[in-house]
């Protein structure tokens, strides 16, 4: 084979040799590792066709494609492959109780409280909180601290329960989006007098998916028009089976506001946890585990809730949390007391860090201050860098058949989301009943009706899922997530299209030249009508910008009403503009098209052409 050469000058070309990468390296980076000049590489890309600056993050597939190119076999290293790599160097092991089988001793379940909203969670919070039968405590008044643990007896034994405190699976995801695993068991909050809603069903797929056992909560059973067995039947239909209609998911009914039933609920996840899980630690080594939630306080600087995970946490300590270390000043309970240590499954308040850690971020102990400076250090210095770079698509359909080739992934994961039920079941099952071979698998994670939500992005973040919306769009800031986070998400309104689309990029064939980018988005804010064009939108630009001439479509509460509209006048004041930027007000006219309400949104966008990978 021929060496690349670019202008007549060899390149240095491998001879098969592995160099790893970072995720999210620049060309720089590459040329680094194998002595080439960064100028070469970016000449070797744009004859590979493909423009890149050298110091620019390229994703996973451009560094791959180099590498053949070169003759390297690239390997990528992940943001969780490299922490434990940084740990390593100072032989330290994350995520692993140390010693044998004899040194781990049982540990309380970590529950999480999710639910369709207003079905109960926070009340349901509240309400086991106030059981707290801890023995021989005081019971002071409980301290919100992100987290908090009661005891309750099950088989005339006193077992204790962990809850995160903060309802809805949000926070659960987001954690979860960042590799951490906060919760061993989900309560699932469904209304009896309502049912399950869609949030319970997004609720269930997210604690699915992250292979989370769960126990029912039938709630407000006091409320008159109740009815548990029919949350029994609708839940059958989503894989939760109660006990006693033959499944093994436990269902408890209760009155969070009357404090009925609190007892047995909890008796049911010591039960499930019992039955499901193998709940075990090691008391003894350094503390380790995650934090939940952080924030500065005026006084005592650098306040974090932890939850000790394996080992026990003393006051003295020296730790790291994230990029954040120091030295444990004191430590508080739920109660706000001050406590010396904290075992496995504690939740603590924690003062002493130089800076304040993320929600999902692991902690550790190490031996001397001098390495957890250096840790919090190295792991500062890696997240400047990664959030240059980001922007790396996770699963996206362009490249679809090259990650399953490469054997990185075996499934398919997508999240459906769309106007209404039936065209959303509709687009499942089609989309089952494709034949892709037999190594792949299509699964769908989630599917629901409405927008686009932070919290599917956060699903599909976690999961490497790309996601489908079919007639809905995108609402709030999932969009600038999902750029951020590299989220492949699709919209289509025609089935078909979305079926072909999936089928063609499992074959390896999809190669679209224009992908559309969103440019701005208004909100519709008044409606002036003139005599001349017709309705004129007051609008406030709510991202982005908004140019003349662009295309656009309307949304009216996440659902595309119409589309291929054109932004044919664009005023400030009494000024006609060429665009009105994020944060200002201006006035809208789509030509002949009419039907705008007051709140309607219009997105514009504009058709680029796609660089092939
Ligand atoms: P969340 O959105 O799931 O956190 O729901 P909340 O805990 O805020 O509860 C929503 C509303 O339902 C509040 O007005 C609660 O007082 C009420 N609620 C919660 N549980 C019960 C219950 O068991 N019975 C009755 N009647 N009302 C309840």
């Amino acid at each position: 084979m021929q060496a690349p050469s670019v202008g007549g000058v060899m390149l240095p070309r491998g001879g098969g040799e592995t160099i790893r990468l970072s995720r999210g390296a620049s060309l720089t980076d590459f040329a680094e590792k194998i002595g080439a000049n960064p100028a070469s590489l970016v000449a070797v890309m744009m004859n590979l066709g493909e423009m890149v600056t050298a110091t620019q993050s390229v994703s996973d597939e451009t560094l791959t494609l180099l590498g053949d190119e070169m003759n390297y076999q690239v390997q990528i290293v992940s943001p969780e492959e490299e922490d434990r790599e940084l740990l390593e160097s100072f032989s330290i092991e994350f995520g692993e109780n140390e010693g044998g089988e004899e040194m781990l001793v049982s540990r309380p379940p970590v529950v999480t409280v999710m639910g369709h909203v207003d079905h109960g969670k926070t009340r349901l919070l509240d309400a086991i909180r106030k059981t707290n039968v801890v023995a021989g405590e005081a019971g002071g008044i409980t301290q919100h601290i992100g987290a908090y643990q009661v005891a309750t007896e099950v088989n005339g034994e006193e077992r204790a329960i962990t809850f995160i405190d903060t309802p809805g699976h949000e926070a659960f995801t987001a954690m979860r989006a960042r590799g951490a695993k906060s919760t061993d068991i989900a309560i699932l909050v469904v209304a009896a007098n309502d049912g399950v809603m869609p949030q319970t069903i997004e609720a269930l797929n997210h604690a699915k998916a992250a292979d989370v056992p769960i126990v029912v909560a039938v709630n407000k059973i006091d409320v008159e028009g109740a009815d548990p067995t029919k949350v029994r039947g609708q839940l059958t239909e989503f894989g939760l089976v109660a006990e006693e209609y033959g499944g093994d998911t436990m269902f408890v009914d209760i009155s969070a506001k009357q404090g009925l039933n609190i007892d047995s609920l909890l008796e049911a996840v010591v039960l499930t946890a019992d039955a499901s899980l193998d709940l075990r630690a090691n008391a003894e080594q350094d503390a380790q585990g995650i934090a939940i939630e952080a924030h500065l306080d005026r006084g005592r600087g650098a306040v974090a809730t932890v939850l000790v995970q394996r080992g026990t946490l003393r006051v003295g300590d020296t730790m790291v949390a994230g990029d954040a270390y120091g030295r444990v000043r004191a430590m508080l309970d739920d109660k706000g007391q001050n406590v010396e240590e904290a075992g496995p499954s504690t939740p603590v308040l924690v003062l002493g860090l130089t800076n304040v850690p993320g929600a999902g971020d692991n902690f550790l102990v190490v031996d001397e201050d001098r390495t957890a400076r250096q840790i919090a250090e190295k792991r500062a210095a890696r997240e400047r860098n990664a959030a240059f770079a980001k922007r790396t698509r996770r699963v996206s359909l362009e490249d679809l058949d090259k990650v399953l080739k490469a054997g990185l992934v075996q499934d398919l994961n997508i999240i459906i989301k769309g106007d209404a039920s039936g065209s959303v079941e509709a687009l499942e099952s089609s989309l089952l009943q494709l034949d892709v071979g037999e190594e792949v698998e299509i699964r769908v994670l989630h599917r629901g009706v409405g927008a686009v939500t932070e919290s599917d992005i956060n699903l599909a973040t976690g999961s490497d899922a790309i996601v489908i919306g079919f007639n809905v769009r995108a609402e709030g800031r999932a969009t600038q997530m999902a750029e951020r986070e590299g989220v492949d998400v699709r919209y289509y309104s025609v089935i078909y299209q979305a079926i072909e689309e999936i089928e063609a990029a499992l074959k390896g064939m999809l190669k679209p030249e224009y992908e559309e980018v969103e440019l701005g988005t208004a909100e519709i804010r008044e409606i002036y009508r003139s005599s001349k064009l017709g309705n004129i939108a007051g609008v406030l630009i709510r991202s982005g910008e908004v140019k003349r001439n662009t295309k656009a479509r309307l949304i009216r509460d996440g659902k595309v009403i119409a589309e291929d509209l054109t932004i044919q006048g664009l005023r400030r004041f009494k000024d006609d503009v060429t665009e009105i930027r994020e944060g200002y007000e201006g006035g809208i006219n789509l030509g002949n098209f009419n039907d705008i309400k007051i709140d309607d949104v219009i997105a514009t966008y504009e058709m680029r052409e796609k660089p092939r990978g």
